[in-house]
């Protein structure tokens, strides 16, 4: 018996020790020959960088110790990894944590819950992640899903008041979570009955925990500019920032207003008022087909009508997914209504009447998008995620990388490395990620940036993209090769108030 005992004592010492041993030994590694994009938006400049475990311990020119690991960046770009503050894969995660579509395009740290549909609780969330993902995860409270959590399906009208109290109640334990803010998606239509003044209260929360808010807004066409003072009113009377998420002059009749929209955003930034906002770098939207018809009028055929003449044309919206009519995936309404003999509207009467559509809107002037890139108070955002029917999910960095930087001159790549990186750190608070500095977490994306290009199209959304060479989370290879490297160093990120 005591023999026993005695094995396993010695046993289970020689296990402390052995695992100590290893916590105890520290891995570092040195880039070398960078040209380092360090986030901050000054000029790019040569050097090196060491990282020791998960953290940046030294910048410039740095001698490899004996015996330590060089990496020869050989003069391409190193940066900070992409902070995606928008980003729909919340299920995709837990699926696929090595989230190959996501780490590819040089995302390093992904928010989800926007749109107002989050996790809940949101420690259930994370505990499924764990340990299990290759980029860092921090996540929003929906507006939509408190409203789910205490109205149910009953969600078209307004709240009570003891229903507004149980929200505030389930909101303040999404915060002691770590919630980095409230979302809201009021053009969908849980979020869409609930009045400004519920919003105003549930702001006020966020505000206590130093959140933002951070906003689809109730109308992104002819009625953006109210949404948008809208979304500033509650800013301002619970105090605190907003975000107006994808930014957009969403169909014909507001293109070419995007200067209006940005000069209403600049007055209220003149005036003190933080509001600020993030773009995905693409001309067509993708959601549910419903939100084509604003009235919420989807049998009245003058609507309908109307709905289909402000996106362009029924040829401009794609139907990318339909339980009812699979049939119709990748066809346009104007197609499935010749190959039927009927017209757009009747297809889009009977899609809605069975269970509705998922679709992408080729509704917007790309020099709207472009105007709102060209702020100094706008970021990017993919607004897609792993998984994704839209090439945003997959394409979104790469594409601002190649298309608005390299081919097109929109902007420098040290701006725009600072709108992926340290300027969403900012937004969220986040003082230990987005830039390369020592003491920041070793987040970073090493890539060519006469190569790297998205290849992810509305026909083949899930088509990886070209050119980032190697991505580190917390200073562990998550991407090399033009694969994912196998580790999951992922962690999960909660907001200090
Ligand atoms: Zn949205």
């Amino acid at each position: 018996m005591k023999k026993t005992l005695q094995k396993i004592g010695f046993s289970f010492l020689a296990t402390i020790l052995l695992v100590s041993f290893a916590a105890a030994q520290t891995q570092t590694f040195v880039v070398k020959n960078a040209t380092i994009v360090d986030g901050s938006g000054r000029p790019a400049f040569r050097g090196d960088v060491r990282i020791k475990d998960e953290t940046i311990v030294r910048i410039g020119r740095i001698e490899a110790k004996k015996g330590e690991t060089v990496i020869d960046a050989g003069g391409k770009i190193l940066a900070p990894g992409f902070i995606d503050i928008h980003n729909h894969s919340q299920e995709g995660l837990i699926e696929e944590g090595a989230a190959a579509n996501q780490v590819s395009q040089g995302i390093t740290t992904i928010l989800v819950g926007p749109d107002g549909d989050s996790p809940f609780p949101l420690n259930d969330y994370f505990a499924k992640l764990q340990g299990k993902i290759a980029p860092n995860v921090g996540a929003f409270i929906g507006h939509a899903t408190l409203r789910e959590q205490v109205m149910n399906d009953d969600f078209k009208r307004q709240t009570t008041a003891a229903e507004l109290a149980k929200m505030l109640a389930l909101e303040e334990q999404a915060f002691k979570e770590g919630a980095f803010g409230l979302s809201s998606g009021l053009e969908y239509d849980v979020g869409f009955s609930a009045s400004t003044e519920e919003l105003i209260a549930l702001s006020k929360v966020a505000a206590r925990y130093k959140g933002i808010y951070m906003t689809h807004m109730r109308d992104e066409e002819e009625g953006m500019l109210d949404a948008l003072r809208e979304a500033i009113r509650i800013g301002k009377e619970a105090g605190l920032p907003v975000q107006i998420s994808h930014i957009k002059m969403g169909n014909r009749n507001v293109w070419g207003k995007s200067a209006d929209a940005i000069a209403l955003i600049e007055t209220e930034r003149k005036n003190g008022f933080d509001v600020t906002a993030d773009v995905y770098p693409y001309t067509a939207w993708a959601s549910t087909i419903t939100v084509l018809v604003p009235s919420r009028k989807h049998e009245d055929r003058q609507e309908v009508e109307k709905a289909l003449f402000n996106v362009g044309g029924a040829d401009k919206v794609l139907i990318t997914s339909c339980a009812a009519h699979r049939d119709y995936q990748g066809q346009t309404l104007q197609q499935i209504a010749d190959a039927e003999k009927t017209s757009p509207v009747d297809v889009y009467i009977k899609i809605v009447r069975d269970g509705g559509a998922g679709v992408v809107c080729n509704s917007m002037n790309e020099d709207d998008v472009k105007n709102f890139y060209r702020q100094p108070w706008t970021m990017v955002s993919s607004d897609g995620g792993i998984g994704s029917r839209h090439p945003r999910g997959t394409g979104t960095f790469t594409k601002v990388l190649s298309r608005f930087v390299r081919e097109n001159n929109w902007f420098p790549l040290e701006e725009a490395v600072r709108k992926m990186a340290a300027f969403p750190a900012q937004r969220l608070g986040l003082k230990d990620r987005g830039m390369i500095k020592k003491g920041m977490k070793a987040d970073l994306v090493l890539f060519d940036k006469d190569k790297v290009i998205d290849r992810a199209t509305f026909s083949a959304p899930q088509t990886l993209s070209e050119g980032i060479e190697i991505v580190w989370v917390n200073g562990r290879k998550v991407w090399e090769n033009g694969k994912t490297a196998g580790n999951l160093p992922g962690a999960i990120l909660r907001k200090k108030s």
